[in-house]
């Protein structure tokens, strides 16, 4: 089928936090925009993050002063924005015997952490104040907090605040904002390739699930995350052919999280691997703990292959969590997420790149590419900046509120409304966008196959399935349960 639309003012190709952040703010300024994205929201990256809305402690160590000032600051203005997907938590940083950095060189990086923080959102463990600030505790206090902190070695520790977020219903509720203020999200739906119409407008072509679609933009916006440098690729010889391709930007790195059901008495932890000396994480989400993560470089684009954790990866953060938590750490892993995060290409190792971001303009397609999580907003506003400077609007101002976004329904209640809430509100469209990124059923005992068959029959009769398409949706979700519990038995093997 083909459908023919009238010219946006903007297409944007992704919809991952960066590309929704985007659609989000150019709809809140008066602008027609569209969203595309080939499989479900926030289905990349921004599902499999380690939760944190942060400045990155580890930046400061690398000098990266002003990124980690800016990040400090959006964690509270996005948490702002959505306070029921925001968790201020009290992480404790332990100090070991032989530790490569001196306790009085992580309170000076804690010192300035706090003060770059400024004013930051009310924090219940606070009084309702502010985050509170940085302190330190000697080894009985710290174990007192966390009793199953191995002791061997241990000096004390350092306690600071960070705010824990739920990546990927966050990005839901900016794709509903979006949508509340005109933007029109289309899900499973691929760009494929653009071409030039009268009038400067461009047109796209993109298999969705009903067939080819074309839609015209006056400016296009590559959001892809990892596969920026492909799509940018893709667009830009389809729209000019013969252009040469355009010089890569990126340098992609797969994360893996475990998740454990809770490690700790609430609080996170910030580790270093005894391995390798990286930093890696045991972060309080809701009931579970996640355990995160790896860094692994892949190829721009990622291969197939490669979007998957692997053996070794799991292995490794078993391993280290068995020497920080040497009690809980046989407790049986439920489930593994992995990521692949748009790094920008530097030379160095990829566990030092950058979490800068850059706009990348070839006419009228702008890549936006690199950055964190945390500070999507920063990316929206300088890429539509761009967007309305390409249209002559020179240095308009950007409106950019911080009003809450729509909330999301809640995990108690039954799983027939959380799957109709889920389609009709949210976007849903597969049993496994329900289970895994709308509602936490996937981490249930049984990793919601009960739930399923509920949320199949809901999705039935919405959508208009047929009884094939029903089983093949379950079926479809049971594979990917059975190729991840595979891979975390021969772990444990
Ligand atoms: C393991 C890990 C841990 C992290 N932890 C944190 C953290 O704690 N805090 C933080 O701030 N940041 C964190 N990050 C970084 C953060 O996740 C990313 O910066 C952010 O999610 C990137 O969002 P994105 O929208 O650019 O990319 P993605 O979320 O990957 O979205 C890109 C989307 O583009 C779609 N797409 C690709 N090609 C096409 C096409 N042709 N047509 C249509 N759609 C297409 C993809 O399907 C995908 O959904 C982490 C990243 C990883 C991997």
């Amino acid at each position: 089928m083909v459908i023919a639309v009238s010219v946006l003012d903007l297409l944007v190709v992704g919809g991952g936090i960066t590309g929704l952040g985007v659609a989000r703010l150019a709809a809140h300024n008066g602008l027609s925009v569209a969203v595309l994205e080939r499989a479900d929201l926030g289905a990349g990256a921004s599902s499999a993050t380690s939760h944190m809305l942060h400045g990155g402690l580890r930046y400061l160590e690398h000098g990266q002063f002003g990124l980690v000032r800016e990040a400090l600051r959006e964690r509270a203005r996005v948490a702002r924005l959505a306070p029921e997907l925001a968790r201020p938590t009290r992480f404790l940083l332990p100090f070991r015997r032989g530790d490569r950095r001196p306790p009085w060189q992580i309170g000076v990086g804690l010192t300035l952490y706090d003060a770059f923080a400024g004013r930051s959102p009310a924090d219940p463990t606070a009084g309702g104040r502010r985050l509170a600030p940085h302190s330190r505790v000697p080894a009985a206090a710290a174990r007192a907090l966390e009793p199953e902190l191995d002791s061997e070695g241990l000096k004390g520790a350092a306690i600071y605040s960070d705010i824990v977020m739920d990546d990927v219903r966050l990005a839901v509720a900016v794709a509903r904002d979006a949508a509340d203020h005109g933007a029109a999200i289309h899900t499973y739906t691929e760009a494929i390739a653009a071409r030039r119409l009268p009038d400067e407008a461009i047109e796209v072509t993109a298999h969705g699930p009903d067939g080819e679609r074309r839609l015209a933009a006056r400016a296009i916006v590559n959001a892809s995350g990892a596969w920026g440098d492909d799509v940018r690729r893709r667009l830009v010889t389809s729209l000019d052919p013969g252009a040469p391709d355009p010089e890569p930007i990126l340098r992609p790195s797969r994360g893996i999280h475990l998740v454990y059901p809770s490690l700790t008495r609430g609080h996170g932890l910030l580790l270093t691997a005894r391995a390798d000396g990286r930093v890696w994480f045991v972060i309080p989400f809701a009931a579970w703990s996640l355990v995160g993560t790896t860094e692994v470089e892949v190829a721009s684009p990622p291969g197939a292959g490669e979007l998957a954790p692997t053996l070794d990866e799991v292995r490794y953060l078993r391993a280290e969590l068995a020497a920080a938590l040497p009690g809980p750490a046989g407790t049986p892993v439920i489930a593994a997420t992995c990521g692949i995060r748009p790094l920008l290409a530097a030379a160095g190792g990829v566990g030092e790149a950058s979490r800068e971001h850059r706009v990348v303009e070839d006419g009228p397609i702008l890549t936006v590419a690199g950055g964190k999580y945390t500070t999507f907003r920063v990316m929206a506003r300088d890429t539509l900046a761009r967007v309305l400077a390409r249209r002559g609007h020179g240095v308009r101002p950007i409106l950019d509120r911080l009003a809450p976004l729509p909330r999301p329904l809640g995990d108690g209640h039954p799983v027939e409304r959380l799957a109709e809430f889920a389609v009709d509100s949210e976007f849903a469209r597969r049993i496994e966008d329900v289970l895994r990124r709308r509602t936490r059923l996937w981490l249930a005992p049984d990793r919601g196959r009960v739930a399923a068959s509920t949320v199949a029959e809901v999705m039935a009769r919405k959508l208009g399935w047929d009884d094939p398409r029903r089983r093949l949706e379950i079926e479809r979700y049971q594979a990917s349960l059975a190729d991840e519990e595979r891979l975390l038995a021969r772990a444990r093997g």
